[in-house]
């Protein structure tokens, strides 16, 4: 017997959660492209963006998923034959490090593995072994999606100006924008990539390559950009179709216009502050869980961790295990254990991911959890008692 039918919930690190209001405001008759409101709501987003990312730099942005975010940035500031160093903490960072391979990008990584952050210090070392001008950018994510690290971008940025290597900062925000505090301009950062579907709440299809001016004078030194990809006539289009070159994604610019409203109607400073309360209630809710059986958070550090996505060890199957039961019984989607394990090994079936970014709230993370350890006692897996109670302690008394 299920009992699933009713309201379902896609808990999974993105897409996320759409708010009805989004929703409706993208449910309109196809809008005039050529003058009209579509052009002026275009031309509002790019402040507020800006105010999300606490930036005051340029905002060129595509119809793209995360992946052709990925080559619009690297087309904007490589060009083949030039070569990148990777931070990588985990599936995400070797996922752009392998966009940058196939458009002929010399990419170095350094792997800190899946449960940690970036070391500055091994970065420091690897930096001193290099010439200073070999690497032409550093590319990292802030969060990455599959391990749930989240990296201390302001301590890179330190790094590499005390040693003054002149490579550009990238950063993809991709999962963390609009849920664990990201400060552009403080931080020093020079590129910064990032979609809607997640923290920002609209329906996948486009995404932003957010620039400061270096990054904007080192573009010109480039060969050749291709013209799709090219972000200057996107940050300064002399007609509204070279914002998008071409048709511009007309729904998209309403419904991120809606988030945007519900964003700065929060208040960015709450919004990130609610994403770390909701996170200190999964995380205090899996330690009661871990006190039997084998159940356990991916990042024991808790200041290494993001406020966007929670990645879980299960072991053995349990993970797809959960997962199936509470997709079939309850109405509740989580995330594979993306990337925990070489495709074809069995390791992935024993990480599931929360994601909690965007339009989540108290009531939602704790039928989550609540959802969660239901199927926990009905795949018969061991686990300590109080979950529920512990979160519900954080969520009490914030
Ligand atoms: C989701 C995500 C991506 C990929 O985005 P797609 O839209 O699936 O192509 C890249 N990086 C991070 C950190 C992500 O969370």
């Amino acid at each position: 017997m299920s009992v699933s039918s009713g309201q379902t919930y896609l808990a999974i690190p993105g897409p996320s959660v759409i708010p009805e209001a989004v929703l409706r405001s993208m449910h309109i008759a196809s809008p005039n492209i050529y003058e009209g409101e579509l052009i002026e709501i275009t031309e509002s987003l790019i402040p507020d963006l800006n105010y999300v990312a606490r930036s005051s730099g340029h905002i060129a942005i595509y119809i793209a998923n995360g992946h052709g975010i990925w080559e619009a940035a690297l087309s904007n500031m490589v060009s083949a034959g030039d070569h990148v160093l990777v931070l990588a903490t985990g599936r995400f960072a070797h996922g752009w490090a392998e966009m940058a391979r196939k458009i002929g990008v010399l990419v170095d990584i350094l792997d800190f593995g899946k449960n940690r952050a970036v070391d500055v210090n091994v970065l420091n070392e690897k930096l001193k072994s290099e010439p200073k001008t070999k690497y032409k950018a550093i590319l990292m994510t802030h969060v990455d999606t599959s391990t749930s690290v989240k990296n201390d971008i302001a301590s890179v940025r330190k790094n590499l100006d005390e040693i003054k290597s002149p490579a550009l900062l990238a950063v993809d925000c991709i999962a963390s924008l609009a849920c664990d505090r990201f400060e552009m301009d403080d931080w020093g950062v020079d590129i910064m990539v990032a979609a809607c579907q997640k923290g920002l709440m609209v329906p996948p299809g486009i995404g932003f390559v957010f620039f400061n001016n270096r990054a904007k004078e080192r573009q010109k030194s480039l060969t050749s950009v291709s013209s799709y990809w090219d972000w200057e006539p996107r940050v300064n289009p002399r007609l509204y179709y070279e914002y998008f070159c071409g048709t511009a994604p007309t729904h998209h610019i309403y419904g991120l216009r809606t988030a945007l409203d519900m964003i700065k109607r929060e208040e960015i400073e709450k919004t990130w502050k609610r994403h770390e309360i909701l996170s200190r209630a999964i995380w205090a809710a899996i330690d009661r869980w871990s006190s039997e059986g084998d159940i356990s958070l991916n990042v024991k550090n808790p200041s290494d961790r993001s406020h966007a996505v929670t990645s879980i060890r299960l072991g053995g199957k349990n993970g797809t295990r959960l997962r199936q039961w509470l997709q079939t019984k309850s109405g509740l989607t989580i995330g594979i254990g993306l990337g925990m394990s070489e495709p074809e090994d069995p390791h992935g079936d024993g990480f599931v991911r929360f994601g909690h970014m965007g339009h989540v709230n108290t009531q939602m993370v704790m039928a989550l959890l609540g959802t969660v350890e239901t199927g926990l006692r009905a795949i018969g897996y061991k686990h300590g008692n109080g979950a529920l109670e512990a979160a519900s302690e954080i969520l009490s008394t914030i």
